[in-house]
């Protein structure tokens, strides 16, 4: 939508401001359109400090570039480093804070969160994190409601498993949004259209601060405008009647002195200007979170969205299972098998199956859990004599079979079999296991 001619003159005028020209009213968050509808608007209110003992935290990220051809082009691997890069500072408040007024300078928030490109795609293969997809579509425009027709096929990429992965789709947006994402409510925690959105120009290339804004948003943050009575419901936000353009110091929009209607006991006897420097107004200048929104992105980050700090797929690609040993008897007719694990990544359980001619395999124990001890027992009921062949599967927890292990057990009848040690194993390139005696 964006014209070669207008992207360079927005460069120009980039290299000799310095800016980030952040949102404009041409190019808003379109976080305020997208929850018209949402009820939850005051279950968060008045966020109070909570917790000022956050530890470090590392989270998986994803990039959708889903263009057209000649957008494309333009959007380099760089670019997602360095928008990376820049995410990363501000969500660890190392970046520059030194234009935060005296009233807001004790109260900046540090995350604590470090954003990773993922290293493993949803079926374990590596990736660096960046999902190119072309599109036929010159451009998706939320003014018709497209907001998620990138997230699906023909004309987009589906999410990766969004209880994994934060999404995050750069795209070609017309309709007068330069980003939006969804709020962290359970049932779109994980949902196929969980995540962000951000055009590639406006929201992504000339303004990296928006992903910011929009990382808030995804953690639970809304905008600090409101009433003057109640907005985004926390404390250390002031007031604050609409949204802040450019960088204007002076604003301050819920006007009630010698006490305004914010806290006393925060601000004293003082009323607060609008908190243009923070990430979820729309202002030119913002470069910071205050401790309560930092809190209350950590409470999402321990509660809905949980799920992300358990997510390995930033680690780099290995088997899901290292060094399995396997001892068994026989007494009787039954089998007792016992194997332990060295380490197991990313498993869910395994599958124990059997054969008596070593080809034709039938599931004995459909599913063995994991456990901590990663020490299993079975026993296994063969009701006749004879050499028996079993093969233990590995079932990751996206669901997928990642290896197999295969041994041979000799069953005598009432007499008891040596117990036989099977060692430790190593695995091939296909992710097998093969046991031998
Ligand atoms: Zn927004």
């Amino acid at each position: 939508m964006k014209s070669l001619f207008s992207v360079l003159l927005t460069f120009i005028f980039l290299f000799a401001f310095g800016q980030d020209n952040s949102f404009s009213e041409d190019n808003d968050c379109g976080f305020d359109k997208l929850h018209q509808s949402d009820t939850t608007i005051n279950v968060l209110a008045n966020i109070k400090r909570m917790n000022n003992n956050h530890q470090h935290v590392i989270i998986p990220v994803v990039y959708h570039l889903v263009l057209n051809p000649a957008d494309s082009a333009f959007i380099t691997q760089n670019d997602v480093f360095n928008s990376l890069n820049f995410l990363n500072q501000r969500f660890y408040a190392i970046n520059n804070q030194s234009n935060v007024r005296p009233i807001f300078q004790n109260i900046i928030g540090n995350p604590k969160i470090e954003f990773c490109l993922a290293q493993q795609d949803p079926n374990g293969n590596p990736t660096n994190g960046i999902n190119r997809f072309t599109t036929s579509r010159a451009y998706f425009n939320t003014a018709i409601g497209e907001w998620n027709l990138m997230k699906s096929s023909p004309l987009g990429t589906p999410s990766w498993d969004a209880t994994k992965y934060v999404n995050i789709w750069i795209v070609d947006l017309t309709g007068g949004a330069a980003g939006y994402a969804y709020l962290p409510s359970a049932s779109m925690h994980g949902s196929a259209i969980d995540g962000i959105v951000l055009d590639y120009i406006s929201g992504f290339l000339f303004s990296p601060s928006i992903l910011s804004h929009e990382m808030g948003h995804y953690f639970g943050l809304r905008h600090p405008w409101g009433n003057c009575i109640s907005d985004d419901g926390i404390e250390q936000t002031p007031f604050t009647q609409t949204s802040n353009f450019g960088c204007n110091y002076n604003r301050n929009s819920c006007q009630a002195l010698p006490l305004g209607p914010d806290n006393p006991s925060l601000w004293g006897n003082v009323d607060p200007p609008d908190q243009i420097e923070n990430f979820m107004d729309y202002s030119s200048c913002s470069t910071m979170f205050n401790e309560e929104q930092v809190d209350l992105m950590r409470a999402i980050l321990d509660g809905t969205r949980v799920s992300l700090k358990t997510s390995y797929v930033c680690d780099g690609v290995s088997l899901p299972i290292e060094g399995i040993t396997v001892t068994s008897y026989s007494k009787k007719y039954n089998v007792y098998i016992n194997f332990k694990t060295l380490s197991e990544y990313n498993n869910n359980g395994f599958v124990l199956y059997r054969s008596n001619n070593g080809k034709d395999f039938n599931i004995v124990v459909p599913f063995i859990p994991t456990t901590l001890s990663q020490n299993y027992d079975i026993i296994d009921n063969v009701k006749e004599k004879g050499i028996y062949y079993y093969k233990i599967k590995s079932v990751s927890s996206d669901g997928i079979i990642k290896q197999e292990s295969l041994f041979t057990v000799k069953v005598y009848g009432s007499e008891f079999t040596p117990i036989l040690q099977y060692g430790i194993l190593l695995m091939d390139k296909d992710k097998k296991t093969i046991i031998k005696e």
